[in-house]
C-alpha cells in the first residue's frame, strides 16, 4: 500500500462542535488523534462557532425518548437511537463540566420549549457554557479545551476530498488537500467524520430540500457537504436529506457569502413604518413577521417548511427607511455579524449606494424596477394599507407592525430563502457507525453532529448541538474500541 503521510488513531474530519467532543473524548480515552479542518485558524468551529451557544440537556432520559419520538411524528427512527440520544443527552452538563466547562442554564427556565404540547416537552433544559449565551463562547471553550490537549493534532487548511477504503470495505483513513498537495492520513482505528452539512452546496439544496431552488445560510460558508459526499462514495446510505432549520427570510448580498438578518422581519421588532414582502407576481404569500419553529409552520395536523418565493423582495416605506438600520448587526451569533462585522450605515443610505437597497419615486417605478406587474404590486399596497388601517389582516393573519405603507418614496430589498443548518447525512446508528443500505455499518467509520441528524422532522432548539456533543463522545468511545490495523 502507498505510504502515508500522516497517522493518528482517530482521525476526525471537521473542528465544530461534533469533532471537538469527539476528540476530546477519544483523546482522554488515551488515543492519538489527528483533527483536520477546511477552514484557517481563525475560521473553524463551523457553525457551532457562530450559533446562539445553547445545548441540550433534558432533565430526564424517559422523558426525553418520549419528546423525541413526538417531534419525529411519522418520520420514525429506530427506538435504539432515541433511547441513545436521550441518555446521552442528558449526561451533557455532566461532561461539559467533567472537562471544565461551566455549565449554566439559558433563563428564565424552561426556556425555548420549542413545541410545549407535545409529550414529554417538560424534559427541555437548555444551556450554554458561562455566563453570557452567545457571542462563542461555548464554542470558545471547546477549541481551547481542544488545544489544550497534547494527543490532539490539528491540521487546518486541510480539506479532506475522500475517505481511503480498504480491501475489505473498512475505512484506513482519508484523502486530504493541505499546502497544494494530496495528503494520505492514516487513521489507525477509525475516521469519524463530523464536516457539518450541505449548507453552502446549491446543487444538494436543489436536489434535497423541498420547496427552495437555492438557499443561503447565516451560518458557517465551509460546510459543502463534502462529508456526505464522501461517505456515499464508501458506501453509506442516507437519512433526513430533506429536513432543514429553514427557511426564513433574510437579506444576502452578492459581495458575501452568507446572509444578513433584517430587523423589520423579526417576529419581536416593530420599528414604524409600513412593509410588506411580495414574491415576483407582486403578490403577498405570507405573514411576514411570522413566528415559525426553525422554519416550520403548522400546515393541518402536520408541520411543513415556511412558503417563500424565489425572488421576493420587501416593499417599505419612508419611515421604515428613516427608523434606523435594517439590518440586526449584533454580534452574539450568525456568520455575518460575528465573522464579517459588516458595517451597516445608521441611515441605511451607503446600502442605498451599493444597490442593496432600490429606491423609486412611487409604486409604479418601484414595479418597473423590480420587473413586476405595476397593477398588482399598486393593489398589494392599497389591500395592505386597508388591512392596516382596520386593524386586521385579512389575507394572512398578520398582528404585528400594522403599519400602512406611506405614500410617497417607496424602498425595495431583494430577499433571499436563509437557514441555520440542514439535518441530513449519513445514516447512523446508536453506536454512531455510518450505515450502509442494508444496514450494516461501515466499518471504521463514524459521524456525529448535523451530518446526518438524528432530526427528521420537528427541531428542538439546541438540539443540534446537544447531538454533537452527545454523538461525539459515542463516537469516540466505539472508535477508541477498535483494534489498529
Ligand atoms: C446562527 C445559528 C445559530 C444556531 N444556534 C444554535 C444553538 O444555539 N444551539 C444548537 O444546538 N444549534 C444551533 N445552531 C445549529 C448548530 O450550530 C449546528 O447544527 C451545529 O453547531 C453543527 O455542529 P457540527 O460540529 O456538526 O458542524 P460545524 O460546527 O458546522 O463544524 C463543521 C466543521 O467542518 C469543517 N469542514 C467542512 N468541510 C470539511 C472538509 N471537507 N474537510 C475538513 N473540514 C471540513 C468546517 O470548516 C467546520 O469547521 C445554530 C446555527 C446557526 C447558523
Amino acid at each position: 500500500m502507498t505510504e502515508f503521510n500522516k497517522e493518528a488513531d482517530i482521525v476526525i474530519v471537521g473542528f465544530g462542535g461534533a469533532g471537538s467532543a469527539a476528540a476530546i473524548a477519544a483523546a482522554d480515552g488515551g488515543a492519538s488523534v489527528l483533527l483536520i479542518d477546511k477552514a484557517p485558524p481563525h475560521a473553524v468551529g463551523g457553525n457551532t462557532r457562530v450559533a446562539s451557544q445553547g445545548y441540550l440537556n433534558p432533565s430526564d432520559p424517559k422523558e426525553a425518548a418520549t419528546y423525541l419520538n413526538a417531534l419525529c411524528g411519522p418520520f420514525e427512527v429506530p427506538q435504539a437511537m432515541v433511547e441513545v440520544w436521550a441518555e446521552e443527552n442528558c449526561k451533557n452538563n455532566e461532561w461539559l463540566a467533567s472537562i471544565g466547562g461551566d455549565p449554566q442554564e439559558h433563563q428564565p427556565p424552561p426556556a425555548g420549549v420549542e413545541y410545549p404540547d407535545l409529550p414529554g416537552a417538560e424534559c427541555v433544559h437548555k444551556y450554554h457554557h458561562g455566563d453570557i449565551l452567545g457571542y462563542s463562547k461555548t464554542w470558545e471553550f471547546l477549541e481551547e479545551s481542544v488545544k489544550s490537549r497534547d494527543n490532539i493534532q490539528i491540521l487546518y487548511e486541510t480539506p479532506a476530498t475522500e475517505l481511503i477504503q480498504l480491501p475489505d470495505g473498512a475505512i484506513g483513513g482519508v484523502l486530504a488537500q493541505h499546502n497544494g498537495q494530496t495528503i494520505r492520513i492514516k487513521a489507525k482505528k477509525a475516521v469519524i467524520l463530523t464536516c457539518g452539512g450541505f449548507e453552502n452546496n446549491q446543487d444538494m439544496i436543489r436536489n434535497y430540500l423541498p420547496g427552495v431552488p437555492f438557499c443561503y445560510t447565516s451560518g458557517s460558508p465551509y460546510n459543502e457537504g463534502d462529508g456526505i459526499r464522501m461517505a456515499m462514495q464508501a458506501g453509506a446510505d442516507l437519512w433526513h436529506m430533506n429536513n432543514y432549520a429553514g427557511p426564513s427570510i433574510a437579506f444576502k448580498a452578492p459581495e458575501y457569502p452568507t446572509t444578513f438578518s433584517i430587523i423589520p422581519l423579526h417576529f419581536s421588532h416593530e420599528p414604524p413604518g409600513g412593509m410588506i414582502v411580495v414574491g415576483s407576481d407582486g403578490k403577498r404569500f405570507i405573514n411576514e413577521k411570522y413566528k415559525h419553529k426553525h422554519g416550520k409552520i403548522p400546515m393541518g395536523d402536520q408541520w411543513a417548511p415556511m412558503p417563500v418565493r424565489t425572488p421576493m423582495y420587501m416593499i417599505f416605506d419612508q419611515t421604515l427607511l428613516d427608523a434606523g438600520p435594517l439590518y440586526d448587526s449584533k454580534p452574539n451569533r450568525g456568520w455575518t455579524p460575528i465573522m464579517i462585522g459588516y458595517d451597516w450605515s445608521q441611515d441605511n443610505r451607503k446600502e442605498i449606494e451599493r444597490g442593496w437597497i432600490k429606491q423609486a419615486a412611487n409604486a409604479q417605478t418601484m414595479a418597473a424596477k423590480l420587473s413586476i406587474d405595476e397593477k398588482t404590486l399598486a393593489k398589494s399596497i392599497d389591500t395592505w394599507n386597508r388591512s392596516a388601517l382596520a386593524g386586521h389582516d385579512a389575507e394572512f393573519g398578520r398582528t404585528k407592525s400594522l403599519h400602512p405603507i406611506a405614500e410617497g418614496s417607496l424602498y425595495a430589498m431583494e430577499l433571499v430563502p436563509s437557514m441555520l443548518n440542514t439535518q441530513g447525512g449519513p445514516r447512523r446508528n446508536e453506536r454512531a457507525e455510518v450505515l450502509r443500505p442494508d444496514g450494516r455499518p461501515i466499518n471504521r467509520l463514524y459521524s456525529a453532529g448535523e451530518m446526518g441528524s438524528i432530526f427528521g422532522y420537528l427541531y428542538q432548539g439546541t438540539g443540534n448541538i446537544g447531538e454533537c456533543f452527545a454523538f461525539g463522545r459515542i463516537a469516540a468511545h466505539e472508535a477508541l474500541s477498535k483494534s489498529p490495523w
